[in-house]
């Protein structure tokens, strides 16, 4: 049976001509990086070149990138080098983020910043909790669940306001603001300065890149302490011989992320509205919506569903979606994200998530509604 997979904010296969990227470096140049002689400096030289091209492509310096094995270990990163540097210090995170950043925010004073029922981030509630001890500010740019899109300008305007007021005061407290941007490459301009963010975290597997691979950007003159010790790769921040392959496949991924970026979303954004449209003449589904939403990403609950039956019952049609986020290794808990857009724990429950990608096709999207009526027949 041919699958039609609708699971790409999930993960992504790696593109053909990444891979190719990527090859040699498991083989013919396998080489320790850090090796002195001439192979070794090749090899050197090609993870150079990667963070050059991750660089351009974001627009930042290549010493502002950091290579890590994901969004986890970027996220991590961010949040534990940030506090650790500014201890007694507090963080806010939005109460919609991927559990990398809430997990490791409740090791330290922290704020949930809420968001209102379209997902969108309450700015007059994240200027309130914006207090005097705040040294950082975690929101993610766009979220893996129900995929609202939040406005990062606007929020690193009111960001730059409160360091304004601070440096005015004589404060010497420092405020930064990282963005989890795992789900925003394929769809979403990234530049970290034209958005404001001192930190942004990457991740290969969503861009059609080997998954343990990404990035942390950290603007210069960021203090951040490392996780991992050790032989100081990385600018001492990422220590351990580096995922040569990794690193090669995750910036030849962003690289093509980017430069399919605008043909893609208009595919994209045709075939969700054709999805949309089909979904919105089935009886008993409802569309979760949000204020500005992934191009890819649709998000229904059904009431009165199961939404564990109804995704296996798609399965067994060929359809393969999401009930929950994926991105946790046990889904027992109700979402956190439904429950902070005001969804009830019987409404989680019967939602599911379909995220298309590049090889979705409006066949696809045509016989995905066909199942979805079947199933919601029966
Ligand atoms: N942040 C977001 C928004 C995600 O969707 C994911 C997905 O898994 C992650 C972080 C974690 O990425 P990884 O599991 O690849 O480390």
């Amino acid at each position: 049976m041919e699958h039609i997979y609708l699971d790409y904010a999930a993960a992504t296969p790696v593109d053909s001509q990444v891979f190719s990227a990527m090859e040699p470096y498991f083989t013919a140049n396998f080489y320790n990086p850090s090796a002195g002689y001439l192979a070794g400096r090749s090899v050197r030289t090609a993870i150079d070149d990667a963070r050059h091209e991750v660089a351009a492509t974001l627009g930042v310096r290549p010493g502002e990138i950091v290579f890590t094995a994901g969004a986890t270990e970027a996220n991590n990163l961010a949040i534990q080098g940030i506090m650790a540097q500014n201890p007694g210090g507090k963080v806010l995170v939005s109460a919609i983020e991927h559990d990398s950043v809430l997990e490791v925010a409740k090791e330290y004073s922290h704020g949930r910043v809420p968001v209102n029922a379209k997902g969108e981030i309450i700015l007059e509630q994240l200027e309130d909790l914006l207090t005097d001890d705040v040294v950082l500010v975690s929101i993610m740019y766009a979220n893996n669940e129900i995929g609202a899109v939040q406005d990062i300008s606007k929020i690193s305007a009111l960001i730059a306001d409160v360091r304004a007021k601070r440096t005015e005061t004589g404060s010497s407290m420092p405020l930064y603001f990282h963005t989890d941007a795992a789900q925003a490459p394929n769809y979403l301009p990234l530049h970290p300065k034209r958005l404001g963010v001192d930190l942004m975290s990457l991740n290969g597997g969503k861009i059609y890149g080997p998954k343990q691979s990404g990035a942390l950007f950290i603007a210069s003159g960021t203090g951040v302490k490392p996780l991992l010790r050790g032989g100081g790769q990385e600018f001492g921040l990422r220590s351990g011989t580096e995922n040569v392959p990794a690193i090669i496949g995750f910036s030849a991924a962003l690289q093509k992320a980017v430069d399919v970026r605008s043909v893609e979303v208009k595919r994209l954004a045709d075939l969700k509205a054709l999805f949309v449209d089909g979904l919105t003449q089935l009886k008993g589904v409802e569309i979760t919506p949000t204020a500005n939403s992934l191009h890819n990403l649709v998000h229904i609950t059904i009431p009165g569903k199961d939404n564990e039956r109804l995704m296996m019952e798609l399965d067994e049609r060929g359809i393969q979606c999401a009930v929950g986020s994926a991105c946790s290794a046990s889904n027992e808990e109700p979402s956190h994200v439904l429950q902070a857009i005001g969804m009830t724990e019987e409404q989680a429950q019967s939602s599911l998530r379909f995220s298309m990608g590049r090889s979705t096709q409006k066949e696809d999207v045509t016989a995905t509604l066909k199942a979805l009526k079947e199933v919601l027949r029966g």
